[in-house]
Parts: structure tokens; sequence; C-alpha cells
């Protein structure tokens, strides 16, 4: 892939390290705040190249400080490091060790890249390539995977910004499907919010041959069911996108007693800010509207989790034309489509500007064989595609040398 890319000025990340890094975490997958051995791995290297470094932020993450002359402009770069409890079923020789554990989403890809990076910076600061003064926070980031409690938060909760205050911060996932090595970004909101939300009808409960004597928790449940989606599509713009989704009832026990109460949770994800907010109030009043139609009450439990991931309009050009003097404007897709999922960076772009870019993972991976065809990530057959650890290296190298420089 090195061969692609324009690198007449830049010092080369060692792939082949790079390599036997990512083969080695994925062998050993460690799932979220459990990822002992990999930030163990992660702060030995960094200490051999020079970087101060600081272990056990929201548990396992690491963050590795590189810092000359008098400080200057601070950049951080983020890769998170935990895999998943699914059962690998790739039968690669790096094939995890662990039985139920994997890296399915490539995060041992983002470490390793985010190593290689590591190492490559500290050579170019010893020659004296990234400028008179400057600092750069590494931060390997656990558990990206865990929902609302996920690594990130836990990171900021603990002071991450305050202790290794940045003014820019950037983060990559692979991504199947786009041709391995090509970079896709977009301006403002890229990922949806995603939000677990509670609801409980509680009536009277009696028997079924007497519903006059009882008040009946079905009803409100049933008709909620129907009402959320004219939220989604009466008040929300048909623009913008919004997903309500029913996931679970629960309700009674057997078919001749009326239930003392019904439960519901919903899944709901939206990719403006605005939009989410104006979901949670509809719910709520729809909610509370339909028990009181029905006589019951209600209790609506709704718990937000990750954010809109929001990337600046600054940072992200930066990041574009870097990529474009990089790998070739061919392979830069910016105005890529919002993506549906949700990832935790976007609590960090809440606090500093910057931006959570994609680069594509090709066509690695078959779902159990050619027939099939390729597979998205959380697939026990998925594998990050090492063809991208030096275009993404490489990238944090450039990103990180034109930061400087300005
Ligand atoms: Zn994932
Ligand atoms: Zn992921």
């Amino acid at each position: 892939m090195i061969g692609a890319m324009n690198t007449t000025d830049l010092t080369l990340p060692d792939e082949a390290a790079m390599r036997a890094w990512r083969h080695s975490i994925h062998q050993h997958p460690e799932l979220g705040f459990h990822e002992f051995a990999t930030s163990q791995l992660v702060a030995e290297l960094l200490t051999q190249w020079g970087y101060e470094v600081h272990c056990g932020i929201a548990t396992t993450g690491v963050v590795g400080t590189l810092r000359w002359g008098e400080g200057g402009r601070r950049l951080g770069l983020r890769a998170d490091m935990d895999a998943l409890p699914i059962q690998e079923q790739t039968g690669l020789p790096w094939a995890s060790r662990t039985a139920g554990q994997m890296h399915a989403c490539g995060h041992d890809g983002h470490t390793a890249i985010l190593l290689g990076a590591a190492e490559a910076f500290a050579r170019l600061q010893r020659e004296g390539r990234l400028g008179d003064s400057g600092t750069l926070h590494l931060i390997f980031q656990p558990a990206e995977e865990l929902g609302g409690g996920g690594g990130a938060r836990r990171m900021l909760d603990e002071g991450l910004l305050e202790r290794f205050p940045c003014e820019a911060i950037f983060a990559l996932h692979n991504y199947p499907g786009v041709p391995a090595g090509h970079f896709c970004f977009r301006e403002g909101p890229f990922m949806a919010s995603s939000d677990r939300v509670t609801i409980r009808f509680t009536g009277k409960g009696g028997h079924g041959a007497l519903p006059h004597m009882a008040v009946d928790p079905m009803l409100p449940a049933a008709t909620t069911v129907l009402a959320l989606q004219t939220i989604v599509g009466r008040n929300v713009d048909p623009i913008d996108a919004a997903v309500i989704s029913v996931g679970r009832i629960a309700a009674g026990n057997t078919y001749n007693v009326i239930p003392d109460f019904a439960e519901m949770e919903l899944s709901v994800r939206a990719l403006r800010p605005e939009v989410r907010d104006r979901l949670e109030a509809r719910i709520r009043a729809l909610v509370e509207g339909q028990a009181a139609a029905y006589g019951v009450s209600c209790e609506v439990l709704y718990e937000r989790g990750y954010p809109v991931l929001v990337n600046s309009t600054r940072e992200t050009r930066l990041a574009v034309e870097v990529a474009r003097e990089l790998v070739g404007a061919e392979r830069v897709l910016e105005g890529a489509p919002p993506v549906s999922g949700s990832e935790d960076f976007a609590f960090i772009l809440q606090q500093v500007p910057g931006c959570y870019l994609l680069i594509g993972n090709g066509d690695n991976g078959f779902c159990g064989g050619e027939h099939l065809g390729p597979c998205s990530v959380h697939n026990p057959h998925y594998d990050f595609n090492d063809d991208c650890l030096a275009p993404g290296a490489a990238f944090w190298l450039a990103l990180g040398r034109r930061f400087f420089r300005e």
C-alpha cells in the first residue's frame, strides 16, 4: 500500500512491526475495561520510544505524551483497544486464542496503527522534523463497545482533557465495503445518537372475565407501539433521520389474567442533537397521553447513551486535505453518508473540536464462504485488513506534521 501513497516527505511507519502487533493483539483479545495485556504492551512500547506514559485511566486506558520545545500546539489522537464477546470463526493463523472473545470490530488494527504512528512520531521529533515545539497526546481507550457506560465517558470523567488538554482531536475506524486504504469524511453530524428508553404502564390486575373491575395496562402498551411511529412520521422533519424501535414488550403470565403492569423498551436514534431532544420530549408526552387516555399511571426512564457524533468544520477540512495529499483525491470521499451506528468518541467531540474518519477495510473476511460475500464488523468472520496499517499510520503522521507546522 505504501507504493500508492505520496510519502516523499515522510519518515515511514514500520509496516512489519505494525502487522506483528496487530496479529498479537488479535490473538489475545480483551473485553472492555479488561484490556490489561493490551494496555501493558502499549505502555511498554511508548515508554521505550521516549513517551511520558500515564496508565490506569478508566482502569485500562493509556495516554502517551510527547512534548518538545515550549509545548506549542496540542494534538490528540485516539485509538480504541477492546474486543467483543464473539466466538471467532475466521480460521486465520492469528485467530483469537481466547474462547468467546475476538477483535471483530478491528480495534486491534486501530491500536497497531496508532502504535506505528507513535514510533515514527518519536523518530521525527528526535530528528527535529516536527517543528520547534508541540505536544502530542496519544490516547489508547478501553471499552468503546460497552454502550452508554463506555471508555471515552469514563476517561473524560477521570479528567482526560484537564490532564491532557488538546486543541484538536482525531480518531479513525476501519470500514468494510470501502476499498482498503481509501478515506471517508463527513463534516457535521456523522454518527447517530443511541438512547435506551424503558416505559412502564401500571394499572390494576384482575380476572380476564371481569375487565370492568380491573384497569388494563395492555391497552396503552398496544396503542403506544403504533403511536410512537407517528413521532417519526409527524414530529420530525422528513429531511432528518430518526429511528424509534420497540425491542421488548413484557406483560402478563397467562391468558385469563389482566396483569398489573406492562413494560416496554425502545431503541432511539437520531443524527442531530436537536432531533434527539425532540424525540425524547415527544416520547414522554405521548406515553403520558396514552396512560391518561386509559386511566393507568406510567413511568418513563430515558437513558441517554452515546450522543450524535459531530465533526467540526476546520478539523475535518484539514484532515481531508491531508488525506488527499497523501493518497490522492480519488481515494478520498468527502461528504460520506452518515452512519446509523454510534461511537463514544462523540463524547470527546462534544468538548474538543476534531474529526472522526473512516478508512476503507476492503472486503476482508467472508461470512462462512465466498457465496455469502463479505461481512460487516461484529461478524465472527471479520478481520481487520493489514493493508490499512501503512496508510492509517502515514495519515496520522501527515496530519501531525501539518498540525504542528501551522
Ligand atoms: Zn464495534
Ligand atoms: Zn469499532
